[in-house]
């Protein structure tokens, strides 16, 4: 069950779900301090998930530092792996059971496939301009094999990957920040995977079970994870769960205007850190960047919240250029 306030009407839920596959880097810190003023300027209830479903990339020395380094920086959350809370386990690792209850109710309704195609093949085939999450456009080739193709299939060793039968009409939602959208499925990606054929659980279906199961109302993300909503959408109507809202929010650029991203390791925030940069600092600069601080002084994210509103964040993404780095340090 969502949360529910003291006086009756359910407060908004939000979540930050962190990939623990390196250390917070000023990027991950600018999504999660914009995404926690969003819903704590609300009064919101903030879940931590940790996104550690990727059993390759995954680090569980990753996700303690993450959990460290987003509290030092001055964040807080009310439910979560450090702190517990109704809705746990908050380890994706650990919720395989709601993922596995999700595709055999989509298996019953007939809305997921077997796909026993390899990367190769996919590769061969690709010939749509958009990509799936694994970077291979899918043409649908599984779609229609029949119960004793499949069946055939298996016996001989292929192992198989699930996808989900996407419908064709358009997936349309209001964006908080960036108003209506519009994605057609089928053009974009195609039948998407929810389960790889190692067994590993797509991001696309963790995602969606979670934020259905944990009562989250409003999600805020960056916006290269815009695709990833239809689908997301997608899924959480067939299976009877109240879609969020959605606010994407624009992104962190380096000064070459790439996403900042873990492989920036300078700007990990431990290493800020161990170079004396404080938290009150960072968020001074972000802020600054976000539009909230206009002569970027020194604060904390509690400072900011009485001032803060979503409409004031900026509509495009932003740079963070060398002197801004230069201006961190003491
Ligand atoms: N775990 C994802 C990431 O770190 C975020 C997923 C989401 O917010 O839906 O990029």
């Amino acid at each position: 069950m969502p949360p529910r306030g003291a006086d009756g009407p359910a407060r908004i839920c939000g979540r930050l779900a962190p990939s623990p596959t390196g250390y917070a880097h000023l990027g991950n810190a600018w999504a999660f301090l914009l995404a926690w003023l969003v819903v704590r300027a609300r009064k919101g209830v903030l879940i931590m998930r940790m996104e550690d479903i990727d059993p390759q990339r995954s680090r569980p020395e990753f996700a303690a530092a993450l959990l460290e380094d987003l509290r030092w920086l001055g964040l807080d959350w009310d439910q979560g792996p450090d702190v517990g809370g109704p809705l746990g386990p908050y380890e994706q690792s650990r919720r395989g059971a709601a993922y596995a209850e999700t595709l055999t109710r989509l298996d019953a309704a007939g809305l997921i496939y077997p796909c026993f195609c390899t990367r190769k093949e996919l590769r061969l085939l690709a010939a749509a301009p958009h990509v799936d999450d694994a970077g291979a456009p899918y043409p649908g080739t599984c779609r229609e094999l029949s119960a004793a193709q499949c069946e055939g299939l298996f016996r001989s060793g292929r192992r198989a990957a699930v996808r989900l039968r996407c419908p064709s009409e358009p997936i349309e939602f209001e964006d908080a920040l960036l108003g209506p959208q519009s994605f057609r499925l089928d053009e974009c990606g195609g039948d998407f995977a929810l389960r790889r054929s190692d067994g590993v659980v797509a991001y696309q279906l963790a995602v969606a079970v979670d934020d259905a199961l944990m009562g989250v109302t409003l999600v805020v993300r960056g916006r290269d994870i815009l695709p990833s909503t239809p689908r997301q959408i997608a899924l959480l109507r067939m299976l009877d769960h109240a879609v969020p809202t959605y606010a994407h929010i624009p992104l962190l650029l380096d000064c070459e205007g790439q996403r900042l991203a873990k492989r920036h390791r300078s700007l990990a925030l431990r290493s800020l850190r161990e170079r004396g940069v404080t938290p009150q600092r960072i968020v001074g600069l972000l802020s600054r960047l976000a539009g909230l601080n206009p002569h970027g002084v020194p604060v904390s994210p509690a400072e900011l919240l009485p001032d803060f509103a979503l409409e004031r964040l900026p509509g495009t993404d932003r740079r963070v250029t060398d002197q801004d780095l230069r201006q961190l340090a003491p």
